[in-house]
């Protein structure tokens, strides 16, 4: 072989390979893609971070896509694979996040023990995973096999299929210690995204599969909230003081829960005060910074408090009440 025929096939070869460089996808732009066709619905995340890239409401002009109304980025998350490749060829080390709502999935969000025991009645769990073995076993159903993606930290992703108009939201650790799930208003972050500390992967590379029931029942807001404390009494508007009684009152409920059992307590009153503010009673201002001083007295950590008030006062504002005066 020739120095010339050779260098020419060297030419070649590098040409094919700009030309690939080209066609290819950038790597997070062809999992993004990829993640499109599975139906979730996709937007750019920072690099390297699980936080929206897209315009915040404080940030919007106005201009553009928000002409008509700032849209955040569940509205504007997407499966059209021209507009996924416009955001990352824009930024292509965008991470990828996945709007859970639009995508009609609901994540079951399983964490590692980060070295701690797991408290009654978990003794002997180690990750979220065993939780959930635990009451999958209690609830006379198998271990729930889905989509499942690995978290650069050891936690697990499992993704089940939820119909459009599902109600279920975000929860923190109301399934079960070390258990988180992402529904309405929620996202996850998609495999192929890195964080500093490693990436995320597939880890059970199986269909979607649907939420089920007993999954569905364990992560539903609280229907039946726990006996309200009585309306103080009737007639008349109940002065500001006997109001600002009253919410200490449902806020005692959360001081005074059995160990353990104050997140339950937490959005319980949450709902109670939901329901009141939906009637015109309280504040949602006054209402939360009850909550959450409560809360904070629990040592109920304020991310987790911030999710239990907001699923507690959501479900509650659907049945707005009023206190009355007896007699
Ligand atoms: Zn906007």
């Amino acid at each position: 072989m020739t120095t010339a025929r050779l260098s020419g096939q060297v030419r070649l070869r590098a040409a094919r390979a700009r030309t690939w460089r080209r066609t290819a996808p950038p790597r997070l732009m062809g999992h993004a893609l990829a993640a499109a066709r599975r139906g979730m619905a996709v937007f750019p995340l920072w690099p390297r971070s699980k936080t929206p890239s897209l315009h915040g409401r404080r940030d919007c002009d106005g201009t553009g896509v928000c002409s008509a109304g700032h849209l955040g980025w569940e509205q504007r998350a997407t499966t059209d694979p021209d507009l996924i490749r416009h955001w990352w060829s824009e930024s292509p080390s965008s991470n990828i996040g996945v709007a859970c709502g639009p995508s009609r999935i609901y994540v079951l969000d399983l964490d590692t023990a980060h070295g701690e025991q797991a408290p009654e009645p978990w003794t002997g769990a180690r990750h979220g995973r065993d939780v959930l073995a635990q009451l999958a076993e209690q609830a006379g159903q198998p271990t729930p096999a889905t989509f499942t993606v690995r978290t650069p930290t050891g936690g697990l992703h499992l993704y089940f299929r939820v119909p459009a108009d599902s109600p279920l939201r975000n929860t923190t650790g109301r399934v079960g210690w070390r258990i988180d799930s992402r529904g309405q208003g929620g996202l996850v972050v998609a495999p192929g995204s890195l964080r500093r500390n490693g990436s995320y992967t597939v880890a059970h590379r199986g269909p979607i599969e649907p939420l089920p029931a007993w999954v569905a029942d364990k992560v539903a807001p609280p229907l039946r909230p726990e006996p309200e404390p009585e309306p103080l009494a009737p007639t008349t508007p109940l002065s500001d003081i006997r109001r600002r009684r009253y919410l200490e009152t449902v806020c005692a409920g959360v001081a005074h829960a059995p160990p353990r059992t104050a997140h339950d307590a937490l959005v319980r009153a949450a709902y109670t005060l939901g329901r009141l503010v939906a009637g015109g009673e309280f504040t949602d201002d006054d209402a939360r910074a009850s909550l959450h001083i409560a809360a904070h007295h629990r040592r109920i950590p304020a991310h987790e408090a911030d999710a239990a008030v907001t699923d507690g006062m959501t479900a509650g504002s659907r049945y707005p009440r009023q206190l009355e005066d007896r007699n």
